[in-house]
């Protein structure tokens, strides 16, 4: 029998991989917590905090199960710090014939893998994570020849290929494909908040190890009350809570935003899906049963709505990442150079919208999507912010932030730096848009209805500044010609107005 070293990435820690099918005394796994993956940018110091945890779990499980497992803790004596020197040290000191791994998701880990995969004079082998629905490979495939990946004809053929929400002859449930314009409600009260599902474990020793290690890091951590899920029984019952408690408004709600509550009715499954806790056809199953069992209190808009982000979003952008890599990391269509604002990593903010989806931020290592894209984002791009800045804030204070999910919702969806790949327009909004799917208006130190003057609030001039500025690129847009008319009309007075606002918050992003 071959003695064979298999190694398992902290994001990889799937229970219902084939390789645990079977005990092998032969076959030794070898996990790691190790600098290099605390460096490549600066983490939210509960994404570093939940990904060892999940790991610690993932290890000690195994061992239960009987499989050998070698684990490397950040201060063993032992660990070299990074991925090359380990393998190579339990190589050499097991007499190891032959080296296993499974697709990693990062581009960064795979071609690091390859290369020592290169330089080991053994055997080695490389296998699939088995969990999502999709191969690297098949959205390139779908879309080959085709300038815009259109994310809704790659959803409806998910849709039908897997047999979800259609009949037998293929037809959407509830006779359309897609109930987004009913996805779109500011929370009116009419359905009860419910808390998010918290966990408040004791998270201490991680902390005082990060300390005395010195890693670097940002954000909040409460060390005794570590809410997030970190085993495989937490992430399932974080999707039990979803399904009971949250399904039957996800849709309807699926865009607002809310100071008193920062999750709503989002699923809060993004880190144990992203680890590989929990599979997304697992996920899918147990909420189109919940549905089917609950018909009369859940519509089939909720869970459009739910399963358009998972089998859709989630693997088109899986797909987008594998066929747009290395140069997507580096496009940047409208040439931002800006900074960001100190504020992004202390929160110190008046502008009520950010203050609190920055506080969020930092405080849970959490934001939903609509927080991220329409009001951070949204932001980022008004002011021309460098969109490896940009990455790196949202690869660093996010604790699902895994680069294939969050580069492509970064620079693709959020900045426009792909030049419309991804979205076929830029996801900009003036404080109209906050208003209307938020309360962050009422009691802001800005006028959300003055576009200049005293206390204007800045996405006003901002916006018709990133239309003005950008109009080489953006005017021909059919999706935004009307923007252009509506500055045609404009008093030349008025442009020369909002221009001059625009200008004065530029130059004084801190201050805001
Ligand atoms: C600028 C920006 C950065 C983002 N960065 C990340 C990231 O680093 N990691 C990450 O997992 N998601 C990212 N997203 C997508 C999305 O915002 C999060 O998946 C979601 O907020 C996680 O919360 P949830 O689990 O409560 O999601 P829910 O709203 O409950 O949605 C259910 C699931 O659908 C999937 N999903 C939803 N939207 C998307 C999307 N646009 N792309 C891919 N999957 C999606 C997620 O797996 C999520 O858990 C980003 C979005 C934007 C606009
Ligand atoms: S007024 Fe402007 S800055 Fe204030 S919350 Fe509304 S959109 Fe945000």
């Amino acid at each position: 029998m071959t003695k064979t070293l298999r190694l398992i990435l902290g994001d990889q820690l799937n229970h219902q991989h084939s390789w645990f099918n079977k005990k092998d005394s032969n076959v030794t796994y070898i996990m790691m917590e190790v600098m290099q993956e605390q460096t490549y940018v600066k983490h939210h110091i509960q994404k570093i905090v939940g990904f060892f945890m999940a790991m610690r779990n993932f290890a000690e499980e195994l061992t239960k199960e009987n499989h050998q497992i070698i684990y490397y803790k950040l201060d063993d004596k032992n660990n070299l710090q990074n991925f090359k020197e380990n393998i190579q040290q339990e190589i050499q000191n097991h007499s190891i014939e032959k080296f296993e791994y499974q697709l990693p998701d990062e581009y960064r880990l795979d071609e690091q893998i390859k290369n020592i995969c290169k330089e080991l004079d053994i055997k080695f082998a490389v296998y699939e994570t088995e969990h999502f629905y999709t191969k690297r490979e098949d959205v390139k495939d779908f879309f080959s020849g085709k300038k815009q990946y259109l994310m809704e004809t790659f959803y409806r053929d998910m849709r039908k290929k897997h047999h979800i929400l259609v009949t037998k002859d293929l037809e959407p449930f509830g006779d359309k494909w897609n109930f987004d314009h009913e996805n779109r409600k500011k929370y009116d009260g009419k359905y009860p908040l419910k808390a998010p599902l918290l966990f408040k474990k004791d998270a201490s020793d991680i902390v005082k190890l990060l300390d005395d290690k010195k890693v670097q890091h940002f954000g909040k951590i409460k060390p005794k009350e570590f809410p997030y899920p970190t085993s495989r029984k937490e992430a399932l019952k974080i999707l039990n809570y979803f399904c009971e408690e949250l399904l039957p408004n996800f849709g309807r709600y699926e865009d607002a935003m809310l100071k008193e509550h920062h999750t709503l009715f989002h699923s809060c499954l993004s880190f144990s899906l992203n680890l590989k806790m929990i599979s997304p056809k697992e996920v899918i199953n147990q909420v189109i049963d919940t549905w089917q069992a609950n018909k009369k209190e859940i519509d089939i808009a909720q869970v459009e709505g739910f399963v358009r982000q998972v089998i859709g979003w989630r693997e088109y952008m899986r797909g987008i990442y594998w066929d747009q890599m290395p140069s997507f990391a580096t496009k940047n269509y409208l040439n931002n150079d800006n900074d960001l604002p100190s504020w992004f990593w202390d929160g110190k903010v008046k502008m009520n919208c950010l203050k609190h989806c920055i506080n969020n931020s930092l405080d849970y290592a959490y934001a939903h999507h609509i927080q991220r894209l329409m009001v951070i984002g949204n932001f980022a791009l008004l002011i021309g912010a460098k969109p490896k800045e940009v990455d790196d804030w949202y690869l660093g204070v996010y604790a699902d932030a895994v680069e294939w999910v969050q580069i492509t919702n970064t620079r693709g969806m959020s900045q426009f730096a792909d030049g419309g790949l991804i979205g076929s327009k830029p996801y900009v909004a003036s404080a109209n848009y906050i208003n209307k799917m938020s309360n962050y208006c009422k009691g802001c130190s800005y006028d959300k209805d003055k576009r200049y003057g005293e206390n204007a609030c800045p996405f006003n001039s901002l916006y018709w500044n990133f239309y003005i500025k950008h109009e080489d690129k953006l005017k021909k847009n059919p999706r935004i010609g009307m923007m252009y008319r509506l500055i045609e009309k404009m008093e030349k007075s008025e442009i020369e107005s909002i221009l001059k606002q625009a200008d004065i918050y530029l130059t004084n992003l801190n201050s805001l």
